[in-house]
């Protein structure tokens, strides 16, 4: 288990930037070290733990990028088409043996170019005469419709990188080298808890004051995406005590523990007092909306998060600071999705200071370019602001107003989580 000091995530200022909070996290966990072999089939979102350099190159043999005839760039036709007799035919997965000069040779996709060859016309280009030579016209370059051995990557060539996560095309291009497995790195292991005392469990009974439990499950369903191994702990009661004992023993075997409600500065927020018995808390006031104060702490070595409780601010905290965070931990190389930019079709005054973040859907504008329609409301508690929108559009720290038609940046949720 990462093991940090008690002050690790002390902080003195009072309003806290996403960037300064992503930094700091970033910074002082520790990844996990612990490396695993997994055969390729079960590569998909894990993370690379060694780079990969190119054991062959791609493709491995040059070869035909077309079904046609193959020629000498030294017959190529110059000025008028000419007719070349046929010697030879090779198709895909046969070895090509030597051309002979001033002939053409069958060739199809992926065929091994005959030795001597380096230029193929496609079937498509040519005719043939009634002797049956191929009639090639003038004017193909030396060297056109042929994939050399090496093109796409050279032997050698560090290909996947160490902290990649990896992607279906990281998994083909490791199949492509033959590799059957792939070193990475140990999924963390993530404790996930609600509280309060008005949350239920879905599947149980429901108190008239209660509500059922949705963070737990979107915050796990999150973790799971990234990779985490998550602990699901249930729901734990607005009391100091449950609390500390449930988070001292998830301390002990977890990388990671997640929380979410409870954090803010109320009578019956339990969290603060709770992780200070068991081991040591800040709670960051974030300059983020939604957000609130999210509580960081250390306990018995492993890093806490406490997100907070209403499930719009539980979501926007999670993709902006957990989710680097457990990247971080997993020893993934960072990642920072790049807002694209659309045209805001609403208009949003805020505070200067603080980055916001809006949920919208995207529709098409009569021009063609793409427009961001705002949610109509804006509780951090609409659970429909989320399902029925595409994704957030950031708005900057020095922003403090928006217009129709301005250019804003949009981050889908599919780049998010
Ligand atoms: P808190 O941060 O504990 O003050 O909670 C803020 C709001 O979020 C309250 O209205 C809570 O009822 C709600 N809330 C807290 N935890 C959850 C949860 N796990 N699922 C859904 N709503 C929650
Ligand atoms: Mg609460």
């Amino acid at each position: 288990m990462a093991q940090l000091s008690d002050d690790c995530f002390a902080f003195g200022g009072p309003m806290m930037s996403v960037d300064e909070a992503v930094a700091i996290i970033t910074s002082r966990v520790t990844a996990v070290g612990e490396i695993e072999t997994v055969p390729l089939n079960a590569a998909d979102g894990r993370v690379l733990a060694r780079d990969v350099a190119a054991p062959l190159p791609l493709p491995p043999f040059t070869n035909s990028a077309v079904d046609g005839y193959a020629v000498r760039a030294g017959d190529l036709p110059r000025e008028t088409e000419q007719a070349f007799p046929l010697a030879g035919r090779v198709q895909a997965g046969v070895s090509a043996g030597a051309a002979k000069p001033g002939h053409a040779v069958r060739i199809f996709t992926g065929a091994p170019m005959p030795e001597g060859t380096d230029t193929v016309f496609m079937q498509e280009d040519v005719t043939v005469d009634e002797a049956g030579r191929v009639v090639l016209p003038p004017g193909l370059k030396a060297g056109a419709n042929v994939r050399p051995a090496g093109e796409d990557i050279p032997l050698g060539h560090l290909a996947l990188k160490r902290g990649q996560r990896l992607w279906p095309q990281h998994v083909a291009m490791a199949a492509a080298f033959g590799l059957s497995e792939l070193d990475v790195t140990r999924r963390i292991r993530v404790a996930v808890f609600s509280t309060g005392d008005e949350i239920a469990s879905p599947g149980t009974a429901r108190g008239t004051p209660q509500l059922y439990d949705s963070n737990r499950f979107m915050l796990m369903a999150m973790l799971r995406r990234l990779g985490a191994e998550v602990s699901d702990l249930g729901i734990i009661r607005d009391e100091r005590e449950p609390l500390a004992s449930a988070l001292k023993h998830a301390a002990a075997q977890h990388d990671l523990i997640l929380t979410s409600g409870g954090v803010s500065t109320g009578e019956e927020d339990h969290v603060k007092a709770g992780v200070e018995a068991v081991g040591s808390l800040v709670l960051w006031r974030m300059a983020i909306k939604p957000g609130r104060p999210v509580a960081m702490g250390i306990i018995g070595g492993t890093p806490f998060i406490g997100l907070p409780g209403n499930p719009v601010a539980s979501f926007v905290t999670f993709v902006h600071v957990v989710r680097p965070a457990v990247l971080a931990l997993s020893g993934a190389l960072p990642e920072q999705p790049i807002p694209i930019p659309v045209r805001a079709a609403f208009t949003y005054k805020k505070k200067a200071g603080r980055r916001e973040y809006v949920r919208v859907s995207l529709r098409r504008a009569q021009d063609g370019t793409l427009e961001a329609l705002k949610f109509p409301r804006e509780g951090a508690g609409l659970l429909s602001s989320l399902v029925d929108t595409d994704g957030l559009v950031e708005l900057g720290e020095d922003l403090t107003a928006v217009k129709p038609g301005q250019s804003v940046g949009y981050l889908g949720y599919a780049s998010l989580i």
